[in-house]
């Protein structure tokens, strides 16, 4: 990580206006907008040789090149490919608008870090979300889907190091971290990488940073489908067994929402707590309940948290779209005993929607940046940014609330027309759950 930091100077804190940052006239490479599923085809994280690499052209198939025109193109476009790789790129940052508070938590950001993952070439670009079809899995066994896993998790030690050094301290792991592990049929356990896993758990600890997790939509423990109950509880499992073998405390919990009203919320929510109960110990555990938009409010959560004694993460931006009869701050409350009950740190999300978003699909949709800390966060609280631009928008909110010294050479300019589509998240009142 040495290699990634010793260009960089660190702002002073309380100083940085920042205006710009060196030369103006490299363009700013365009950044993963949308995650982009890692096919197999792909030499970036594989290292199966001859393969095409999307990012290049036509350029590796020289030996079938007919024409020295074409091979001396190809020498051209190498040419202005290596010196555009050794090129630091630089950027126009605006200042932001300084706001007081007096909050003084952590921020952390989701599964994402815009800047590693944009590395070129290619092959060192930084993620812990490769994965594969599950007909590559079926062909390749399932060691391959293992190689992917192991390249996660070291990128994981990379991306640790990255938030210790630009002094975030609060991350969510990608749940494709170990592609189809909780599958039925062609899951695996993750004993395997349980060496590469107490690594990136040492350095986590060694940091003091929290690790959460978030299981996708699929996790549905108040279904009344058996099969979607155990498929669920596989998820949670598989989830479970991560942060076991990284060996982090109990504030590395996971974070579930309550998932389908399947036409009646009432009985549903009892089979939610059914599935509860009856999970194994160290998942119950680790178990958390968060509000969302459309299905379950915090309202509806808080009682079964309450008799369960499972925290809730309250979502700000889900509470607003989906507000309760009781204000943020006695949700807040309510749901701070609870996390302070169990002896864990408490945790919310936040996001904003898109400016001039109107329709609640629109609304919906997460925004690149937060502008504002809400006015009921209590101050030492552990704050998800659940914003696009992902570790930007904490630099973000760094910078503007001055919570912590900012690397210059780490900031990114904001897109300047965000779009108003939801990215990912499919969800209906009927049937699946948001995100
Ligand atoms: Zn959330």
């Amino acid at each position: 990580m040495s290699e990634l930091v010793s260009h960089l100077d660190y702002a002073p804190r309380r100083s940085a206006r920042l205006i710009s940052v060196g030369a103006h006239s490299t363009p700013k490479p365009k950044l993963p907008r949308k995650r982009k599923r890692f096919e197999d085809n792909e030499p970036v994280s594989t290292g199966i040789q001859g393969q095409r690499d999307p990012q290049s052209s036509d350029l590796c198939t020289p030996e079938h090149d007919p024409s020295e025109q074409r091979r001396s193109r190809k020498r051209k476009t190498n040419e202005i490919e290596e010196s555009s790789e050794s090129v630091e790129p630089a950027y126009i940052i605006p200042d932001v608008e300084r706001k007081a508070s007096n909050f003084h938590g952590r921020l952390g950001y989701a599964c994402l870090n815009t800047i590693l993952r944009a590395k070129r070439p290619v092959a060192s670009s930084i993620f812990c979300s490769r994965t594969c079809r599950l007909d590559s899995l079926k062909k390749s066994g399932v060691d391959f889907a293992k190689h992917l896993a192991r390249k996660n998790v070291e990128d994981l030690l990379t991306i640790i190091q990255w938030n210790e050094d630009n002094n975030i301290r609060f991350f969510r792991l990608s749940s494709e971290m170990f592609p189809f592990a909780s599958h039925r049929d062609y899951g695996y356990s993750l004993e395997f990488c349980a060496p590469l896993l107490a690594k990136a758990g040492a350095l986590a600890r060694k940091y003091s940073h929290r690790l959460t997790t978030h299981p996708g939509q699929y996790t549905q423990l108040g279904s009344p489908k058996p099969a979607v109950v155990e498929a669920s509880v596989r998820d949670l499992e598989y989830h479970c067994q991560m942060l076991d073998l990284m060996n982090m405390g109990p504030d590395s919990v996971m974070v579930i929402h309550g998932g389908g009203v399947y036409g009646d919320k009432a009985t549903t929510l009892r089979r939610l707590k059914e599935s509860i109960n009856t999970l194994p110990t160290n998942v119950r555990n680790r178990l958390v309940l968060e509000n969302d938009e459309l299905c379950y409010n915090a309202e509806d959560l808080l009682p079964v948290c309450e008799e369960l004694d499972v925290p809730l993460v309250f979502d700000y931006h889900h509470d607003k779209l989906y507000p309760s009869s009781i204000p943020p701050s006695a949700i807040i409350q309510r749901a701070n005993a609870i996390w302070t009950r169990r002896g864990i740190k408490p945790k919310q999300h936040l996001s904003e929607q898109r400016p001039g978003a109107v329709t609640l699909m629109e609304r919906r949709a997460h925004s690149d940046r937060c502008e504002n800390l809400p006015a009921d966060l209590p101050p030492g609280m552990d704050l998800m940014i659940e914003a696009k631009d992902k570790e930007q928008a904490v630099l973000y909110l760094h910078r503007m609330y001055d919570l912590q010294p900012v690397i210059h050479a780490s900031l990114r300019p904001a897109t300047a027309n965000p779009s108003m589509q939801t990215n990912g998240r499919k969800s209906s009142k009927r049937g699946s759950r948001s995100g």
